[in-house]
């Protein structure tokens, strides 16, 4: 329960997230599972949190799984990890998020998340670091494909994980084990841009991700656990994204800059 002492450190510290966003002149933002929790989707990666203990990542999310079964590799992809991503819906961090952005405060969002949720809360300017799960595309031919057909079509047996071409077709996903793809370049040059970078949710723990902390002039930290950046960060909430990203939206509204 939330303290009188704990509110008070709550209101300033969202109050100096304001200030910096409202002072800096490129604000970009980088966010991770724990924006998304409040959507209903697990984080991969919490020890303790469902998925991971009843399933190997490596075997679940990993390039090696897919190319040595892809058969497999979509079942498992259905049976766990993909349906809930396809059913959670953007919370108020994701809305608010998408707000700034309309009013210049966001120049962009790099997300380590695949589950969309930025753009369907309206952002645009999205890097996708980790991929997506809106689409596949053809290993050999590079034909693209919508993944929930995809799958649906897997789960009838009208079709395999193939192209008509005879290629594997690989979801938008960076699994383990794959590459960092292109957009991280452009994620790279926008951390190099932001005279603020604000991290929502994410404990930094993902190479090579977590790096681009450092490249930001500097940096907010709105995460529950402790990062490696906390120590230059000029503001670190400890708080739930949607609590944080509530009040600033009120705060905007307050000053009608939103
Ligand atoms: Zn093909």
């Amino acid at each position: 329960m939330a303290t009188p002492l704990d509110d008070g450190a709550f209101e300033q510290a969202v109050d100096r997230l304001v200030e910096a966003m409202v002072e800096a002149r490129h604000c970009v933002v980088l966010t991770g599972a724990g924006i998304s929790t409040e959507s209903g989707i697990p984080d991969f990666r919490s020890p303790g949190v469902g998925l991971w203990e009843r399933l190997d990542p490596m075997e679940a999310m990993s390039a090696a799984a897919f190319w040595r079964d892809p058969v497999r590799f979509y079942r498992l992809a259905a049976e766990t990890w993909l349906p809930p991503l396809w059913q959670a819906r953007p919370n108020v961090a994701h809305r608010v998020l998408a707000e700034l952005e309309r009013e210049g405060l966001v120049r962009a969002v790099i997300t380590q998340n695949i589950d969309g949720l930025h753009q369907r809360a309206g952002s645009r300017r999205v890097l996708e670091v980790h991929g997506h799960v809106r689409s596949a595309r053809c290993t050999r031919c590079g034909r693209p494909h919508e993944l929930p057909d995809l799958v649906a079509r897997l789960q009838t047996g009208e079709q395999g994980p193939y192209c008509t071409c005879g290629g594997p077709i690989k979801p938008a996903v960076v699994l383990f084990g794959d590459p960092m793809p292109p957009v991280f370049e452009e994620a790279v040059a926008e951390a190099g841009r932001a005279d603020l970078m604000v991290v929502v949710g994410s404990s930094l723990a993902v190479d090579p991700a977590n790096s681009l902390p450092a490249l930001a002039q500097r940096v907010v930290v709105n995460n529950l656990e402790p990062t490696w950046v906390d120590g230059r960060a000029v503001v670190r909430l400890p708080y739930r994204a949607s609590r944080v990203w509530g009040a600033v939206r009120q705060r905007l509204m307050a000053r009608r800059l939103l």
